[in-house]
């Protein structure tokens, strides 16, 4: 789609910061972070709304899923496990889906948000 903003960020024509590519994923830094790590994983495919997806996307949305680990490694918000097996660490993922669901950019992304708490407007 010519007039989408995160299509014209996965073909490099308005500047991001990537932190991480791949053939069919992009990862980038939300601009207005709402915590202290806050990245957006988008499909380079044009898909608008989670509500557009069908099993036909079940490995693309998998593939976005399981990035956020890795990503979560990255950047220093992985749940990590002390000696008593208490958890630390974390981060959330979040997908906006419409008006009501408060999605503003129609181009399917994941937020995810890391770092430690509180965060802003959380
Ligand atoms: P949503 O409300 O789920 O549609 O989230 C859209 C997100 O895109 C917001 O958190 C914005 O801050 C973010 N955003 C908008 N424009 C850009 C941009 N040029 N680069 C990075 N993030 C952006």
């Amino acid at each position: 789609m010519t007039d989408c903003l995160f299509c014209k960020i996965a073909a490099k024509q308005i500047p991001s910061s990537i932190v991480y590519e791949d053939e069919e994923l992009l990862a980038f830094k939300d601009i207005h972070p709402a915590a202290p790590v806050h990245l957006l994983v988008i499909p380079k495919l044009h898909v608008a709304t989670l509500s557009e997806c069908n099993e036909t996307h079940v490995a693309l949305l998998g593939k976005m899923l399981a990035l956020a680990p890795k990503l979560a490694r990255e950047h220093g918000c992985e749940v990590s496990y002390d000696l008593d097996g208490k958890p630390g660490g974390g981060y959330k993922t979040l997908i906006n889906s419409g008006p009501d669901g408060g999605q503003e950019v129609y181009h399917l992304h994941l937020h995810m948000y890391g770092g430690p708490r509180p965060w802003p407007g959380q």
